[in-house]
């Protein structure tokens, strides 16, 4: 008799993850492509528990997000060169039992930026010293942008500046910069109305602003900037293209990506 084939198991760990939208991107992927996989929302505490869940399950691939992005790296028996450079992993492969821990979330947000602009010799501006913006800084740099990194608290800008090669400073930035790019990578803006990273000013030497925050899906850094005729990039693509990446390295075929788009729009009701 054959082996029978199981059903795939795949999942995304943090606390919370109640609200995650990405069990309805990749399990929309999944059933669009007839593969036999489901994918669920593990809310988790207890990390190397959850870990030896992982092996004992078989589970074949994870999503990583907040707060065990770092600390997970120590129940992996791989972590490649990019996820080390960035120092988080946001996915997880299970290879035959043995477990791979990558970085797709610099894959995002170039993907949502490349949409619109080349970023060779691009100059941006990264608000932000956080999981996020150390993602985004490498993408960037890596793409042969020339970044600024703003943040609040100047000392995580200064280290993160010198590991990649870029400038910082604190968020007290003069007006008339100028910039290609200005990119909103901190948590100010996440379920409020009214917080903005930085004043109208700072906007209005930006062509293009992307917020990763997609909750509110137009924050207001994004009303604002798009008052100012602005091209602007809510924080939805970045999540959409993180998850594709995430897709083709677990099941190692091309990702239905409008699918996985529709998906999304259709679980925040955009
Ligand atoms: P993180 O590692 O905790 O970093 C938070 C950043 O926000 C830090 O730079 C912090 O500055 C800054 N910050 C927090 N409160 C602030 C305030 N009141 N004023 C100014 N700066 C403030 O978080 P993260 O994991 O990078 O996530 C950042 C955001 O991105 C979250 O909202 C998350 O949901 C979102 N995100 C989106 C995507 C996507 O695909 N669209 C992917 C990942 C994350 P200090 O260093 O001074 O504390």
């Amino acid at each position: 008799m054959g082996k029978r084939q199981g059903i795939g198991l795949y999942g995304i760990i943090g606390h919370p993850v109640g609200h995650s939208l990405s069990p309805h991107m990749h399990n929309a992927a999944f059933r669009a492509l007839g593969i036999p996989a489901f994918y669920a929302p593990f809310d988790v505490t207890d990390l190397e528990g959850a870990m030896s869940g992982v092996r004992a399950l078989g589970i074949k691939g994870l999503s990583v997000t907040v707060p065990h992005k770092e600390a997970i790296i120590k129940y992996l028996d791989l972590v490649d060169k990019v996820a080390r450079k960035i120092g988080a992993v946001n996915t997880v492969i299970n290879r035959d039992g043995t477990l791979s821990g990558t970085n797709t979330d610099w894959i995002g947000a170039v993907k949502a930026l490349k949409e619109h602009l080349s970023l060779k010799g691009k100059k941006a501006l990264v608000i932000g010293a956080g999981g996020s913006a150390k993602a985004i800084v490498m993408g960037l740099v890596e793409e042969g942008a020339r970044v600024h990194i703003a943040n609040r608290t100047q000392e995580k800008a200064e280290q993160l500046g010198e590991q990649f090669g870029c400038s910082c400073s604190g968020l007290d930035l003069p007006s008339g910069l100028e910039f290609d790019i200005l990119i909103n990578a901190t948590t100010v803006g996440m379920g409020e109305e009214d917080a903005m990273p930085v004043e109208e000013d700072v906007i209005r030497g930006a062509d293009l602003v992307m917020d990763i925050v997609y909750s509110p899906l137009e924050t207001r850094l994004l009303r604002v900037a798009r008052g100012l005729g602005k091209v602007t990039v809510n924080g939805l693509k970045m999540l959409l293209y993180q998850a594709v990446a995430q897709f083709e390295l677990w099941t190692g075929v091309d990702a239905p990506i409008e699918v996985m788009e529709n998906a999304l729009k259709e679980a925040v009701g955009a």
